[in-house]
């Protein structure tokens, strides 16, 4: 089957969770059947669209990976053709040149309006003989008898009888061409076979059909998806948070996490849960795309972004975290710190569902000396403690080397002084890391060595 499809933004802002879900849906279904994903920006509306959106949206695209197989097409650059095939559509009798005021127009939606009936103009009767003082919008002639039937990929067969539908402008009064008109045209020319839109745009896919038969051109099948919904049932906005898919990024969410998210948003293979960008495009052929608005669950996305973090490479993840770090702050990360990391890896991955909650954590591997103490742990670094850590520090010098040797050895040497690990265990960690919840004391001492440990002992309690 010979597969094209597109992603249309406008651009009027970043792009946003329902944008890159449609992106990816036309991703995955175009590289399933092995065709092309094409781009398309759609900035007719000179008012409302800017550079800087375009640009966020190729930004945040390029960050999913879901770039466009081809140079993205500027729907503005079109315009001449736009204006060929509504010159087309008029000489025809498709479409007909409507020369009514605003006033008249309103004073005719509202006569319609009362009847129940949509918009038609007087103009639409070859024999109306009207004022053409005004400079004429162009309008399609919307056939009254029969239904428009569609065979949605997702709502199934979809019917409207075209009485319901507007004669709907074309062209403006100023020349340019409405979204409309523009839409088909530039599907029609980029050869597009496929549409998956969110499914606020149902309604349009009706009267555009109207416009395809009026050109005589094959409408490309339609996947009206269902829209996302927050997690209060209602449609997703800025009121549910971050809708922005660069802030996922800048909150340290990997794009693999994203897509594996988006990808479930609203369609399923099975019972499977995580998956590439690949693997998903191996299963995505249209089906199991539900008919019910997903919801969007930011711990369900963390979670999967936790499952990505996990099966970093540790190399990666190392380098990422130096990344990180070295643009959050100045400081020289220690160059004993990828060792440290080594001995660490297991608990600290367990405990991190993002690189930033990864990195945040883990300060006191990253930079040599005494950690910054939490204020609530800053009560156990006591006078007394401090004895005992640094009676501690001493005994680090005889003891032997194999960590199951040392921890016998600590283990006798507290309960000869009639302590327990804890006493010892928690100002220490304290003094290691500068919090009280760190991972097995035996595993940091192991992790930071002892001098390193003998080091923040004594700055800690001098
Ligand atoms: N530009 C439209 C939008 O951003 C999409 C048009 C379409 O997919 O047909 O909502």
């Amino acid at each position: 089957m010979k597969v094209i499809t597109r992603f249309a933004p406008s651009p009027t802002g970043y792009l946003h969770v329902g944008g890159a879900r449609t992106a990816l849906f036309n991703y995955l279904f175009a590289k399933h059947y092995g065709g092309r994903y094409l781009l398309r920006i759609e900035d007719t509306d000179k008012q409302r669209s800017t550079d800087k959106a375009v640009e966020a949206i190729f930004e945040g695209l390029h960050w999913l990976g879901l770039n466009g197989d081809e140079p993205a097409v500027y729907q503005s650059r079109q315009i001449d053709r736009h204006r060929q095939i509504a010159t087309k559509l008029s000489s025809s009798g498709y479409a007909y040149y409507c020369y009514l005021s605003q006033e008249e127009t309103k004073i005719y939606r509202e006569k319609y309006k009362q009847e129940g009936k949509p918009f038609r103009s007087p103009w639409r009767n070859p024999d109306y003989d009207g004022d053409k003082n005004q400079k004429p919008v162009l309008r399609l002639r919307m056939p009254v008898d029969n239904d428009t039937i569609i065979k949605d990929l997702v709502q199934g067969e979809v019917k409207i009888a075209n009485e319901q539908l507007d004669d709907l402008i074309l062209m403006r009064s100023d020349g340019t061409p409405t979204y409309m008109l523009a839409v088909v045209v530039d599907d029609h020319d980029m050869g597009i076979t496929h549409i998956i839109r969110g499914d606020d745009h149902l309604n349009n896919a009706f009267r555009q059909t109207k416009i395809y038969d009026a050109l005589h051109w094959q409408p490309p099948i339609f996947a009206h998806i269902p829209l996302i919904h927050g997690a209060d049932g209602n449609k997703l906005s800025k009121r549910h948070g971050a809708i922005s898919v660069d802030a996922y990024k800048d909150m340290g969410f990997y794009s693999e996490a994203m897509n594996n998210y988006l990808a479930r948003l609203g369609w399923s293979h099975g019972n499977d849960e995580y998956f590439s960008l690949k693997q998903a495009s191996l299963w995505f052929d249209g089906t199991s795309i539900g008919r019910s608005p997903a919801r969007f669950d930011i711990q369900k996305l963390v979670s999967i972004n936790a499952y990505w973090l996990k099966n970093q490479s540790p190399k990666n993840l190392k380098n990422q975290i130096k990344t990180h770090n070295q643009q959050k702050k100045g400081k020289q990360i220690s160059s004993e710190f990828e060792k440290r990391l080594d001995k660490l890896f297991q608990h600290l991955l367990e405990r991190a569902s993002t690189i930033t909650e990864l990195s945040s954590q883990i300060d006191y591997l990253l930079y040599d000396g005494a950690p910054k103490i939490e204020p609530e742990a800053k009560e156990f670094i006591t006078k007394e403690s401090c004895t005992l850590l640094e009676s501690f520090s001493y005994i680090l010098d005889e003891t032997p080397l194999t960590p199951e040797l040392f921890q016998n050895f600590v283990n006798n040497w507290l309960s000869e002084q009639g302590l327990k690990m804890k006493d010892l265990g928690i100002p220490l960690r304290i003094a290691l890391t500068g919090s009280k919840s760190a991972p097995s004391i035996f595993d940091l001492i192991q992790s930071l060595g002892f001098d390193e440990v003998k080091l923040r002992i004594d700055q800690i309690c001098n």
